[in-house]
């Protein structure tokens, strides 16, 4: 087994740091090799994803990967900014399926922005397609408005596309992922106003079929991110479009308390997946010893999972994470009065410790 280990920039290298240390004190056989990637890489090699850095990870089982961007980056053309880097190995890798778990830890109940009695023991996962939708269809791009409000003005636009096939494996991931959760899944649409999207819904519905024992229903995107934060726990497996997926994949995170505890992972049709925390680079606290690790060590354990088949090791990174929760340690993030401050190499010790 091989892991390609890119940690990025901004607080990437810290957490991934933290996360590769727990790997290897797993005892486990496998090779692991790093490379640069983002702004780094461009600062390097001219390119956010040098090729060298693509070969590695198509040659991996799975990537570890931490976090792109900084805001120096912003004045560059776009196909050099860092966050490309994302977006190509996504495509290269063809990981079309993104999940996104939003779990409230019985701890942190306390940091979510909603009531402890409406988030304790919310567990959803959010099944995001990740390789279709606005963010890549074609045509794309600026030019002269030819028609609409304003004939002649300068306008800019983006091109909204799934065929059917997409549809229909997105849907096929998040059936199966339900059966082995409550046997529940809701698929966010915009159904009444796109076309996309009662296209989507309408294949969704076809793919359910071959499905019985599950539950579907459907939901407009704007009442999915109404409901989230009236009534989260009522959701258990969300499917929808890249878009969409995005924004409420986001919002789902801060029903948690931190995006610092959030892990991800992004998968293709042979299990090769990418696994990064939900979070960026965070520029504002990259190096000063403070981001929390926790996410990343959380998708390494999704890694063992869903990529390398290591089940029993996956576990026993989540049940040390609890229980270093449980013995009160917290980043500044998801700190609050009575727990015990730590920093985040101090917050990988303790988790190194707690796995016995
Ligand atoms: P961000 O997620 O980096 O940060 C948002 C806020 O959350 C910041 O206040 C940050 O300090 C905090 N935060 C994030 N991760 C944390 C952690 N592990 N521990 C503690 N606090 C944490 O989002 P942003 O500020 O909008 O973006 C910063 C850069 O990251 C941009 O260049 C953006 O393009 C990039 N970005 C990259 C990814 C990725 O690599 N997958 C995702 C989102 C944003």
């Amino acid at each position: 087994m091989k892991i390609a280990v890119l940690p990025g920039d901004g607080i990437g290298t810290e957490i991934v740091e933290q996360a590769v240390r727990v790997l290897k004190a797993l005892d486990l056989k496998f090779e692991m090799e790093q490379a640069l990637v983002g702004g780094v890489a461009y600062d390097a090699h001219g390119h956010p994803l040098p090729e060298s850095t693509l070969k590695l990870a198509k040659e991996a089982d799975a990537v570890l990967f931490g976090a792109v961007g900084d805001w120096k980056y912003d004045k560059l053309e776009r196909q050099f900014r860092p966050e490309q880097a994302i977006l190509g190995l996504r495509k290269n890798l063809g990981l079309f399926a993104n999940f996104r778990p939003a779990i409230c830890y019985e701890q942190l109940t306390h940091a979510s922005s909603l009531k402890p009695e409406l988030v304790a023991g919310l567990d959803i996962l959010i099944i995001r397609e990740l390789t279709g939708d606005i963010y890549f269809g074609q045509p794309r791009g600026k030019r002269t408005s030819p028609d609409g409000n304003f004939p002649g003005a300068e306008e800019a636009f983006d091109t909204m596309r799934y065929t059917r096939p997409e549809i229909e494996r997105i849907a096929r991931v998040a059936f199966e992922a339900a059966r082995k959760r409550s046997k529940r899944v809701t698929s966010v649409d915009k159904a009444n106003v796109l076309e996309t999207f009662q296209f989507w819904k309408d294949v969704v519905t076809e793919v359910h079929k071959d499905y019985p024992d599950v539950e579907l229903d459907h939901m407009y995107v704007d009442n999915a991110a109404m409901q989230l934060v009236k009534a989260p726990k009522k959701f258990d497996v969300v499917v929808t479009g890249n878009m969409f997926g995005d924004i409420l994949s986001d919002e789902a995170a801060m029903l948690t308390g931190s995006i610092g505890m959030l892990p991800s992972a992004s998968l293709n049709a042979s299990k090769q997946g990418l696994y990064e925390p939900s979070h960026g680079s965070a520029p504002d606290i990259a190096g000063k010893g403070v981001a929390n690790p926790l996410a990343t060590i959380l998708s390494a354990a999704m890694m063992l999972r869903y990529s390398l088949d290591q089940e029993e090791a996956a576990q026993r990174i989540e049940n040390a994470v609890k229980k270093v929760l449980a013995q009160g340690l917290r980043t500044p993030d998801i700190h609050s009065e009575g727990t015990t401050k730590v920093g985040t190499r101090e917050m990988g010790d303790a988790v190194l410790k707690a796995l016995g």
